[in-house]
């Protein structure tokens, strides 16, 4: 006996409680409050209902309203035109598990099952794949979150006990009066036919709802999809962190670094084009193994090659006063295609660099340097890649606003990459032979280059550090 009821302690905490706690406090991959100055998410579940579904698109419809619907895969399958309705009139839908069961209850592999063919179900009849989860109560298990994939958990700011009828239309209106504020997760119920709900409890759910919205059009407030409130919530946190000064910490390691750079800029000779071009170089001996480029070239060990470095305060400035990662990429495409010309014509008046095989540097960059001719090839494993992972990605860390962020959400793609191109080519493209205009007159953005903005988004493109390790 006593043995049960300790596997019924650890279970119900690592299986249970725990994860339950985490998503709760930390907010991890669960959304649940928005940051809105006008927008309120109004979210129902276990629906859809034949009854009373109809009616509450009716109601919304009324006030131009759009809102999300969490569907039990059991009913959804038995009208699949309300979810038609729903997706053609502006709303998002989300999954709530096949049957209405606890997480708790369930081992994984069903869980995945039920969402996947609720999924399914949605799918079919809207031809959009839901991205949004809302487990049953809200119960979340450790599990779940490996489980989820693309699925993101939406909980809520708000409930009002609307699935029982003795709360009474007045009672609840008061209550859901109290949560008329922009940013706020409303969570009600559009179907009565649940386990522990009143069956026509949503009859005075609507009566609230018709108050609440009439109240909330008067105010201005804005009826959105949880997408909707999600997108809104993320502008307003990168402004309020843009407008934010970074803490004492991050600004120390940043001084730290710049004096670093000064140093490393002194120390190894990095040559300034000039003209506040983003990047700098130096001419060294190669020192790692053979490179075959995409034009056939080939740079051995030893031979001379201009080793190019980003300006590493240039581009903490860009990062730091840029609120969009799309806005970066645009800028960064725009000052390479600045500089490369400018580069070139510096390289051209150089005399004693007529024997220098080709340009070489290490980038995050995986896609975007093809399209100014560069190859882009893997650094051999070893300590050298080891560390210099590590440090471009502590760079980005440290110099990107919300640098940790990105680095967890695109994990995989975040390694070094060599990227050369030959002197010869590098001159033909950009050379003063190349026909391309001045650098300074060159003020529009070459198309190709935008294009090579990596299709899954801006940040692969954006974040690099030229930086190269001593070999
Ligand atoms: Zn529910």
């Amino acid at each position: 006996m006593e043995n049960v009821l300790l596997w019924g302690f650890y279970f119900l905490t690592f299986y249970a409680f725990l994860p339950g706690f985490i998503s709760r406090t930390f907010g991890f991959r669960v959304f649940k409050r928005g940051r809105a100055r006008e927008e309120i998410a109004l979210t129902f579940d276990d629906g859809p209902d034949p009854v009373y579904t109809p009616r509450l698109l009716d109601l919304l419809r009324k006030y131009g309203a759009k809102a999300t619907f969490f569907v039990v895969g059991v009913h959804a399958e038995q009208h699949p035109e309300l979810l038609r309705r729903m997706a053609e009139e502006g709303h998002d839908i989300g999954i709530h598990n096949y049957v209405h069961k606890t997480n708790w209850l369930m081992r994984p592999g069903t869980v995945k099952k039920q969402i996947a063919r609720t999924s399914g179900i949605i799918e079919q009849a809207t031809g959009v794949k839901p991205v949004y989860y809302r487990p049953p109560w809200g119960i979340v298990n450790l599990f779940d979150f490996a489980n989820l994939g693309y699925l993101q958990i939406i909980l809520w700011s708000a409930m009002f006990g609307d699935w029982r009828k003795r709360v009474g239309a007045e009672r609840l209106t008061a209550r859901m009066m109290k949560k008329l504020s922009p940013g706020e997760v409303l969570l009600l119920h559009d179907c009565g036919r649940t386990f522990g709900a009143d069956e026509d409890a949503p009859e005075q759910m609507l009566q609230a709802l018709e108050v609440y919205l009439q109240r909330g059009s008067e105010r201005g407030y804005r009826f959105v999809t949880i997408g909707e409130m999600i997108a809104v919530t993320d502008k307003n946190r990168a402004r309020e962190k843009a407008g934010r000064k970074p803490g004492w910490f991050k600004r120390t390691v940043t001084a730290c670094w710049m004096a670093w750079e000064r140093c490393f800029n002194v120390l190894f000779r990095i040559v300034d084009v000039g003209d506040g071009s983003l990047l700098h170089y130096r001419i060294r001996p190669y020192r790692g193994g053979e490179l075959v480029l995409d034009d056939g070239a080939v740079i051995r060990p030893n031979d001379k090659i201009v080793e190019l470095h980003f300006d590493n305060a240039k581009l903490r400035q860009l990062l730091e006063n840029s609120r969009s990662l799309m806005k970066v990429a645009i800028f960064l495409i725009r000052e390479t295609e600045k500089a490369l010309p400018a580069l070139a014509r510096h390289l051209e008046s150089r005399a004693d660099l007529r024997d220098v095989k080709g340009l070489y540097g290490i980038s995050m960059i995986h896609r975007g340097p093809e399209a100014f001719g560069f190859s882009v090839l893997d650094l051999p494993r070893g300590a050298f890649r080891f560390f210099t992972t590590r440090y471009l990605r502590l760079l980005i860390r440290v110099l990107h606003p919300s640098g940790g962020e990105l680095l967890r959400d695109k994990n995989a793609q975040f390694y070094p990459r060599i990227m050369a191109i030959s002197l010869t080519e590098f001159l033909r493209r950009y050379g003063s032979a190349s026909g391309r205009p001045q650098p300074d007159a060159s003020d529009a953005l070459d198309p190709a280059a935008a294009s090579a903005l990596p299709a899954d988004g801006p940040a692969a493109a954006v974040l690099t550090g030229g930086k190269t390790l001593q070999q």
